[in-house]
């Protein structure tokens, strides 16, 4: 909960219980809005839960890579190694980084001031980390466990539809899997978002697997139809077969915040500690979202400003930072 969802705990802790948090954070925001605050389009946009972009998730990727240029992106590329020079004198390209082209199917090399890591954690462990020559021996990062998860998308006709709820979506409580409800909850894509889906259907996101049900992430695609048609027939009256189906599984969809997660955070910190110019962020710190792996990845390109601000602040005369 701590590390998952720590804007619960947060109110948890102010409040005495996440109920009454919740209620006396949404009065206070109430009341807040009486005293003066006014109720604009973009106070309404930033309490909003939700968001996605107009044409998906893709949208937010190809801005990215308009505003860096692709000629510094190297897609399909995986890293392999990183050297830390650290040599004290200035933290300008201390950092080696090799990676493995699929393009040039060769190993390429390129130096940068610092390196943020957002790979998994286990991919991290798979990587040759060097100080100044010395391997860095990663065996005290903890194994992490993942999920696996299989999304199911699907359309429907509107009009098979028998009970189509309003809302983000439904989530499935494990003790329904005796009323024989196998997925772990729907996201109702099209109600949040209607551009995603012709405006004759209603489209589904469905997840199956999980803690609750590793095996069935890994069912046939036949199957996870049979499963996720089965969930909406009952839960919304869905009748007949969709009029689409997409599936996508993921060996490794997310990281388990368990009780001793605590050690997965203390090994990054270190990590961070004795490599200088060397940050992590993504969704081992801080919360499974895009918002906040988003939110992660500012802090830390935060931290590397004030890194180097502070390490040429440390080699400059006092004054010569002015000229800059
Ligand atoms: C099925 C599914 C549905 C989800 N739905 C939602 C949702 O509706 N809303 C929401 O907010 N969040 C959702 N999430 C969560 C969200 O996708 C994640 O929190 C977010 O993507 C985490 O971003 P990240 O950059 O930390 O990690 P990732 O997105 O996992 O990215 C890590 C990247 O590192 C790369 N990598 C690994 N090793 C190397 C290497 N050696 N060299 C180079 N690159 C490497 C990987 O290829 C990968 O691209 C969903 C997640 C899953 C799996």
């Amino acid at each position: 909960m701590r590390h998952a969802f720590p804007e619960l705990l947060n109110l948890e802790e102010r409040f005495g219980s996440i109920i009454l948090g919740t209620i006396r954070s949404k009065l206070s925001a109430k009341n807040g809005k009486g005293q003066g605050m006014k109720d604009t389009s973009a106070n309404k946009k930033q309490r909003r839960g939700s968001f996605s972009f107009l044409g998906g998730m893709q949208t937010l990727t190809d801005a990215i890579c308009e505003e860096l240029g692709e000629d510094k992106l190297h897609f399909q590329s995986k890293v392999l190694q990183l050297s830390s020079s650290c040599n004290g004198n200035s933290p300008l390209e201390n950092w080696s980084v090799t990676y493995a082209s699929n393009h040039h199917k060769h190993l390429e090399n390129q130096s940068f001031d610092a390196v943020i890591m957002t790979a998994p954690l286990c991919d991290v462990k798979e990587m040759k980390i060097r100080k100044r020559g010395t391997p860095v021996l990663l065996d005290f990062l903890p194994e992490v466990t993942y999920m696996p998860l299989s999304v199911v998308i699907t359309t429907f006709k509107k009009e098979n539809v028998k009970r189509p709820l309003e809302g983000f979506g439904v989530l499935i409580p494990s003790k329904e899997q005796q009323n024989g409800l196998k997925t772990l909850g729907t996201l109702f894509s099209s109600m949040m978002f209607p551009d995603r889906a012709p405006s004759d259907l209603y489209l589904y996101t469905t997840f199956v697997g999980g803690s609750r049900n590793k095996e069935l992430a890994k069912a046939s695609r036949e199957e996870l139809k049979q499963i996720v048609t089965s969930d909406l027939r009952q839960l919304l009256g869905a009748e007949g077969e969709p009029t689409f189906m997409n599936q996508l599984y993921w060996s490794k969809a997310f990281p388990l915040y368990g009780h001793n997660y605590d050690s997965v955070l203390e090994a990054i910190e270190k990590l961070e500690k004795d490599l200088p110019g060397f940050y992590y962020a993504g969704n081992h710190r801080g919360g499974l979202s895009v918002g906040k792996a988003l939110s992660s990845g500012c802090k830390a390109a935060d931290l590397v400003i004030s890194y180097l601000d502070s390490s040429s602040r440390e080699k400059l005369p006092t004054g010569s930072l002015w000229k800059m």
